[in-house]
C-alpha cells in the first residue's frame, strides 16, 4: 500500500481535493480532524491538557482560543502541548493506515495542513501539494470563513512559503482554475500515483 501525503496552504483547495479522492473510494486520513479528536471531551489527551493548563478546560471542553494564545506566545509551552497531542495523533493514524491496508487498499491519503512544517512527509511514499494563487487563497478564505482581507492575508503570511513546499512535493496540483479544471487535474495526478504502485 502506498502512503500519499496531501497538503496545501490555507484555502488552497486541499479539503476539496481530499473529497474528490474520497469520492473515488480512496481512504483519506485527516490529520487535522484527528488533532481535534485526540482532545475531544472525555479523551485522555484532554485530561493531560487539563492537568497542565487547568485554565484552558471549562466544563470538560477545551477552549481552543485560550490554548492557542498560550502556546503561540511560548515555544516551550507549544512543545509541551505537542508532546501530548503528536504521539496520540501518530498512534491513531498508524491504526487507521493498518486498517486500510487490511481492507485491501492500494493507496491511502494522509491529509495534513502542516505536513511539511511538521516533517510528516517522512515515511510517506509521495506527496501532493495543492497550490493556488495567493490572491485567490485570500478571496476563497474570505468566502469560506468570512474573514476580512487583512485577516485572510495575515493567516497566509503565517505559513511556509509556497516555493519551499513546491520544492518538497512529488506532485503539485495547481488550483487556480475552476472546479472542473481541478477535477481533471486530480484525475491526472491520481493516475500517476496509481501507475507507480
Ligand atoms: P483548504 O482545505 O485548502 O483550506 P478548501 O478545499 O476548503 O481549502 O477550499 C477553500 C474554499 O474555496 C472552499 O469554500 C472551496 O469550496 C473553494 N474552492 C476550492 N477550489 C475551488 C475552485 N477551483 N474554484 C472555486 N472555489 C474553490
Amino acid at each position: 500500500m502506498q502512503r500519499i501525503g496531501l497538503t496545501g496552504g490555507i484555502a488552497s483547495g486541499k479539503s476539496t481535493v481530499a473529497r474528490l479522492l474520497a469520492a473515488r473510494g480512496v481512504p483519506v486520513i485527516d490529520a487535522d480532524a484527528l488533532a481535534r479528536e485526540v482532545v475531544a471531551p472525555g479523551s485522555e489527551g484532554l485530561a493531560a491538557i487539563a492537568a497542565r493548563w487547568p485554565q484552558v478546560v471549562r466544563d470538560g471542553v477545551l477552549d481552543r482560543k485560550a490554548l492557542g494564545a498560550l502556546v503561540f506566545a511560548a515555544p516551550a509551552e507549544r512543545l509541551a502541548l505537542e508532546a501530548i497531542t503528536h504521539p496520540r495523533i501518530r498512534a491513531e493514524s498508524t491504526r487507521r493506515m493498518a486498517a486500510a491496508e487490511r481492507a485491501g487498499a492500494q493507496q491511502v491519503v494522509y491529509e495534513a495542513a502542516l505536513l511539511f512544517e511538521n516533517d510528516l512527509d517522512r515515511g510517506l511514499d509521495g506527496t501532493i501539494l495543492v497550490a493556488a494563487d495567493p490572491a485567490l487563497q485570500v478571496e476563497r478564505l474570505q468566502g469560506r470563513d468570512g474573514l476580512s482581507a487583512e485577516e485572510a492575508e495575515a493567516r497566509l503570511r503565517a505559513q511556509l512559503p509556497l516555493a519551499e513546499k513546491k520544492a518538497r512535493a512529488t506532485w503539485v496540483i495547481d488550483n487556480s482554475g475552476d472546479l472542473e479544471a481541478l477535477r481533471r487535474r486530480v484525475d491526472e495526478v491520481w493516475a500517476e500515483v496509481v501507475r507507480r504502485t
